[in-house]
Parts: structure tokens; sequence; C-alpha cells
């Protein structure tokens, strides 16, 4: 069940302007469309990203980062997973998010949920993957290649919302390899590739349902 929505405070919903490519549609006959990267669909709803920017909204107002953690289920039937579930850690309040891994897979496993990825805002930038963030990223895609970064950057006129993956091969064996911790810069790939790149395999499904897991 979605909890009960509120009324939606002005800068704080996500509007339209999200970039991604269109729909693939899952009713297709013939079974769902073969990805170009050969990796399976992800489908999540505006409501779990409006309903995360409620839960940052004090954060927000203060100019500190929040973070949630994004887990669903694999829908045999269509091949493609579903993010279902929108676990809200212990916030340590800094933008280096250290987080409580145990309690997390714990909230994962004891709901045998995939690891689909993050979502975090940039109260004050503009909405884009920091180094931080792709070495974030390189741990979730690690786990599952179709693991997805959500950004949500309520100022950034231009793009308030934004899903990202490590680009694969290049920028996932790039971060995988990198030794640095913290700000840093990062050498061309070696592939040429950007080393993330606006996911090409998630689907806004107004459809899927989400339930929040707030462990805060
Ligand atoms: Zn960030
Ligand atoms: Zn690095």
């Amino acid at each position: 069940m979605p909890a009960p929505t509120q009324a939606p405070q002005p800068g704080d919903t996500c509007s339209h302007d999200i970039e991604v490519v269109p729909p693939l549609g899952v009713d297709q006959p013939g079974g769902p469309p073969k990805l170009q990267q050969g990796i399976r669909e992800v489908q999540v709803s505006m409501a779990l990203m409006d309903e995360f920017l409620k839960y940052a909204a004090s954060n927000t107002r203060r100019g500190v980062e929040s973070c949630g953690i994004l887990a669903g289920v694999l829908d045999e039937k269509n091949g493609c997973f579903q993010i279902s579930t929108l676990i809200i850690p212990k916030q340590e309040g800094t933008s280096d998010t250290a987080l409580n891994e145990e309690e997390i897979f714990e909230a994962q496993d004891s709901r045998s949920l995939y690891p689909l990825g993050w979502i975090h805002t940039h109260p004050t930038q503009t909405c884009f993957l920091s180094s931080i963030d792709v070495h974030t990223q390189c741990g979730y895609q690690t786990m599952l290649e179709e693991a997805i970064a959500i950004v949500m950057a309520p100022r950034d006129a231009r793009k308030r919302c934004g899903l990202f993956r490590l680009s694969t091969p290049g920028g996932l064996q790039l971060v995988q390899k990198c030794p640095e911790r913290g700000f840093h810069a990062h050498p061309p790939t070696p592939t040429g590739q950007a080393v993330y790149e606006l996911c090409g395999h998630v689907y806004l499904n107004p459809r899927v349902q989400h339930d929040v897991v707030d462990l805060r």
C-alpha cells in the first residue's frame, strides 16, 4: 500500500522535466522488447520520487542531503524489475552518506527484495553524479547491473530529477579500479565513454505501487 499522499509542497514535486527515453511498453505481443544494453527494464513511479522529497524536505530546507535506498521485485512474467520499496535509512546528515548497511540489508532480505539502487537529494547543487556518487553507484551496479541512481535537485531549474547509471563497460570498470575516495577527478574511460549516463532501461510506470520502510 502506498503511504497516504499529502498536498504537494511548491518546489517539492518532481515535475515532468525528467529525461528518460520513451517508454518501452510492457504489453507488447511477444513479450518485453530486448534492450540494447542487454539488461532488464526497471520500472519506477514518479509518486515514489515525490514521496522521497517529502521525507527529505526538512533536510533540503537546511541544505543537507538526504538518501534513500531503492528495493524491489522481479516481475517474472514481464522480465522486468519494479521498484516497490523505498527504504529511508538513518541519515548521517553529511554529504558523504555513511549508512548502516547491515540494517538496510536486513530490511531488504527480510522482504526478499532486490537492491535496485538509491535516491538522494542535491539541495543546493545541480543534477549530476559527483565523484563520490559514482563510487556509491559502483557498489550498487556491481551487485546488480540494472541498479540506478536517482538524483533529486529541487534547485536545478533545468533538470530537477535525473536517473543515472555508470556507462558499461567503460565507466563501471574505471570506477571499480579507482583507489581514490572523497571528491576527486577521474581520467577518461578506456572506452571513451562518459563515466556515467542517463538510464535507457528505466520506464516510469504510474501503476507500480510502493511502500516506505522508515528506519530513522
Ligand atoms: Zn550527489
Ligand atoms: Zn574514483
